[in-house]
């Protein structure tokens, strides 16, 4: 996808704070924060959202959730939340699929 801010940052033509990187996948920050930690896991591979995985993304979606809890050991957090928005409805802004790791706040979190 030619348009595509993820596409664009995981073949490096847009510039993005980038802390992981396999042949699969890349982890860089959020360019917002919504937490103290906030990654994104973007798997290399365009796929739109959960909306328009298939069977064949089985391992896809695997490489993001172990690359996510990896990340979380090596940034120290004790406790996290993974988030895949999904559609507009669901907050999704960005249409490349992508997985939200989100931490750091101590152990002061209540919700
Ligand atoms: P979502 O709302 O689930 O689609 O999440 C998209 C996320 O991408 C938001 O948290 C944005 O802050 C983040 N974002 C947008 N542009 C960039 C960028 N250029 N680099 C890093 N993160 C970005
Ligand atoms: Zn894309």
């Amino acid at each position: 996808m030619s348009d595509c801010l993820f596409c664009k940052i995981t073949k490096k033509e847009i510039p993005a704070d980038v802390v992981y990187e396999d042949g699969r996948l890349m982890v860089f920050k959020d360019i917002k924060p919504s937490a103290p930690v906030h990654l994104l896991v973007v798997p290399k591979e365009h796929i739109q959202s959960i909306a328009h995985i298939t069977d064949n993304h089985r391992e896809v979606l695997s490489d993001l959730i172990y690359a996510a809890k990896d990340m979380a050991e090596k940034q120290g957090l004790s406790g996290y939340k993974l988030t895949f928005n999904v559609g507009r409805e669901g907050g999704q802004l960005v249409d490349h699929l992508h997985l939200h790791l989100l931490g750091g706040w101590g152990s002061t979190v209540s919700e």
